[in-house]
């Protein structure tokens, strides 16, 4: 169904075949040398025959009355199958690896168990780390939302944000801290983070946080920590400095695997060929106006590329927007917005900016720019073809 969807009225852009000449590493690019056969999934595998039966039920956990409310009224039904397997140790008080893409339901699998404990003892306090601005949002969203009526409070220590802001909300003695490891750090260097009495610890895409450089600022946030606390990391890769951190950080983990296969097998995969002659945005596009997109995510290097298609897409009457490390925060969650509503059909990001996001309903991803890596290309991907959906990824190779 998905053949030569995207190339109506292109002349055999996706005609790669595995003799052809392997693409050339395109100009400026720093990153690993990736064969375009490794863009190509033809043959898509029917996506996720869930066949997991949850060993629990909602009700099943030891939550207190007001927190099963809250999930049902958030209208969770089942749980997924990291929560499942973690919330009972979580609830215990255990600690806990969960190795777990984005979108397996890990947020609440570890903020679950945190609220609960919350409600029922004064002195729990949790500071849960992420790699992003966005995603320590996301964290905070879904928390008001089991939290609503509790009188519980939050707040969203990030980069790029008015710190004054963020200094008021520590005043407020909130029961959760969800930052950014830099911004958590500049808190507490200023005397306004106090992280003796955090009793439990999340590290949430913990590999995605060292892929990003924030080690030694983990490890130092980590070390002004109480030793008597509880500690969850989550992670979707097990690398050896994963192991390390791991080691330094949890004590006697329950350790829960759900990573699934590769769900690039179930994402319709191909490249476009941009040839020597060729203007890439041009192709980009007649791509974008031959093609049915309903919601598309453009990758793109760096933050200028990402901006100027952005901006060169809206001069020629497509809704787009970007996010990338120059705009604010504020104007990345508007756009964020826009895209994850339906506003406008199609986001521009580079990786960082899209790290751990769970947009729904992405139809269409395009790798204008080559990812640095062949696991960023998965990560791209699998922004697509999320929740039992079928996807479809176009990466740009120059001919
Ligand atoms: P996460 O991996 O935590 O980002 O969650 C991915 C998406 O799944 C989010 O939109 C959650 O609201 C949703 N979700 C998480 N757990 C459940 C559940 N047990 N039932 C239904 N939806 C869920």
């Amino acid at each position: 169904m998905h053949k030569n969807m995207y190339s109506s009225g292109r002349r055999s852009r996706s005609s790669f075949s595995g003799n052809s000449r392997p693409a050339r590493k395109p100009r400026g690019f720093t990153g690993q040398y990736i064969h375009p056969s490794k863009f190509i999934n033809r043959e898509v595998k029917p996506s996720v025959q869930t066949t997991y039966d949850a060993k629990h039920s909602f009700a099943d956990f030891a939550f207190i009355d007001g927190l099963k409310n809250q999930i049902i009224a958030r209208g969770y039904e089942t749980p997924t199958p990291i929560q499942d397997q973690t919330i009972p140790a979580g609830l215990e008080g255990r600690d806990v690896l969960g190795l777990a893409n984005t979108g397996s339901g890990k947020t609440a699998a570890f903020l679950l168990p945190i609220i609960n404990k919350i409600f029922t003892d004064k002195t729990a306090k949790a500071l849960i780390i992420a790699p992003t601005r966005e995603l320590a949002q996301q964290i905070e969203d879904e928390f008001m939302l089991f939290s609503k009526g509790s009188g519980l409070l939050s707040v969203v220590c990030v980069g790029g944000m008015n710190i004054q802001n963020q200094i008021r909300g520590l005043k407020r003695r909130p029961e959760v801290i969800i930052g950014t490891p830099g911004r958590l750090k500049d808190l507490y260097e200023r005397g306004d983070l106090r992280l003796n009495q955090v009793n439990m610890l999340v590290l949430d895409e913990a590999d995605r946080m060292l892929d990003m450089g924030f080690s030694v600022d983990i490890n130092f946030i980590v070390s002004m920590l109480s030793k008597e606390r509880q500690s969850m990391c989550f992670s979707a890769t097990i690398t050896p400095e994963i192991e390390r951190l791991i080691h330094q950080i949890l004590v006697d983990p329950v350790t829960v695997s759900v990573r699934s296969e590769q769900t690039s097998e179930h994402i319709f995969q191909d490249i476009v060929e941009v040839g020597s002659g060729e203007n890439k945005f041009d192709v980009l596009h007649e791509l974008i106006s031959t093609v049915d997109f309903e919601k598309v995510l453009v990758f793109g290097e760096t933050k200028r590329s990402v901006q100027k298609i952005a901006d060169e897409l809206s001069r020629t009457g497509y809704k787009a927007e970007a996010i990338h490390g120059n705009k604010s925060q504020s104007q990345r969650q508007r756009a964020l917005n826009a895209f994850r509503d339906n506003k406008t059909k199609i986001l521009v990001a580079t990786d960082v900016a899209a790290r751990g996001l769970d947009i729904p309903n992405v139809t269409h991803v395009i790798n204008y720019d080559q990812p640095q890596t062949y696991e960023d290309y998965i990560h791209r991907i699998g922004r697509t073809g999320r929740a039992g959906r079928s996807g479809i990824a176009l990466t740009f190779v120059r001919k």
